[in-house]
């Protein structure tokens, strides 16, 4: 039977970068108790296993470039169970808060008069960071962090942001000595990686993570200037994080050339 709420109310759970054990305790527990669960497609299967029994199950994979559920109708679905007194969770992969659609999420509910609650997940920039063995604050070569999205949004709104200026980006993060963690840059690797040269010297390291956290992880380390080539050869794909910077500076002795992707930083 499914456990009712008296006030509507939704919880955005982040459910991590894949491996079903960086879920935190929270999220199992938010897991536990809904009734209705709406799940991303980077969300691990075996995440589900901790779901009740009578709980719905309802997939909406969002993935760029994919035939998926529009963000709108996950919107009305979300607010249509919990006005119904379903207890509702909305399960993403990572953290909610980082590229998770979270803030629109939250404002569409509240205006319903709709609880909203969040419970941090994993991020994949740091998952990718983790499996590569890098700290990306390392205080001999970074000040700091920047998480970026490569994927330039189709949306042509007054209210969207101008695109990405990667030159500008590229200047600030050497200047600065800032870490890049890029996600959603698969599609858009060349276009980045022509911006980033323009502020950032072309033996910037570099390094490709795919499915950080699961046992499907790739990851290749290259130079700014040959990340076109790389993603090329090495046909990798989505999801992927792009990192950039001189933290990475002891992996460049394995390039995408001498090492094979499997065989390192396990
Ligand atoms: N909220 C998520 C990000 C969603 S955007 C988070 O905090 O991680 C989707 C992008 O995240 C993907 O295009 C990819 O860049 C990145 N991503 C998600 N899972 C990943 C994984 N296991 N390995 C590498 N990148 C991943």
């Amino acid at each position: 039977m499914n456990q009712k709420t008296h006030t509507p109310k939704v919880t955005l759970v982040g459910a991590g970068p894949g491996d079903p054990e960086l879920l935190t305790l929270k999220a199992v527990k938010a897991i536990q108790h809904a009734s209705v669960l709406l799940v991303d497609d980077l969300v691990h299967p075996e995440v589900l296993q901790h779901a009740s029994a009578s709980a719905r199950i309802i997939h909406v994979g969002k993935r760029g470039g994919c035939r998926s559920t529009p963000q709108a109708f996950i919107e009305k679905l979300m607010a249509q169970e919990a006005l119904a007194g379903e207890n509702v969770v909305r399960l993403k992969g990572g953290d909610p808060l980082i590229f998770g659609r979270a803030g629109e999420e939250q404002t569409h509910l509240q205006a319903q008069g709709i609880d909203v609650a969040v419970i941090n997940g994993i991020t994949a920039g740091l998952a990718a960071a983790h499996d590569l063995g890098i700290a990306l604050t390392h205080r001999a070569h970074a000040h700091g962090v920047i998480m970026v999205t490569g994927h330039a949004s189709p949306e042509r709104s007054a209210t969207a942001l101008p695109a990405v200026d990667w030159a500008q980006l590229a200047h600030t993060a050497h200047t600065c000595r800032l870490t890049l963690v890029i996600y959603m840059g698969v599609q858009t690797a060349s276009h980045l990686q022509a911006g980033l040269l323009q502020g950032l010297p072309g033996d910037t390291p570099v390094a490709v993570v795919e499915n950080a956290s699961l046992p499907t992880q790739r990851h290749v380390c290259t130079q700014l200037n040959a990340l076109d080539k790389v993603f090329e050869q090495e046909q990798l794909g989505s999801p992927a994080i792009i990192l950039v910077g001189d933290v990475l500076l002891g992996l460049q002795n394995l390039s995408a050339d001498n090492a094979p992707a499997s065989a390192w930083g396990q």
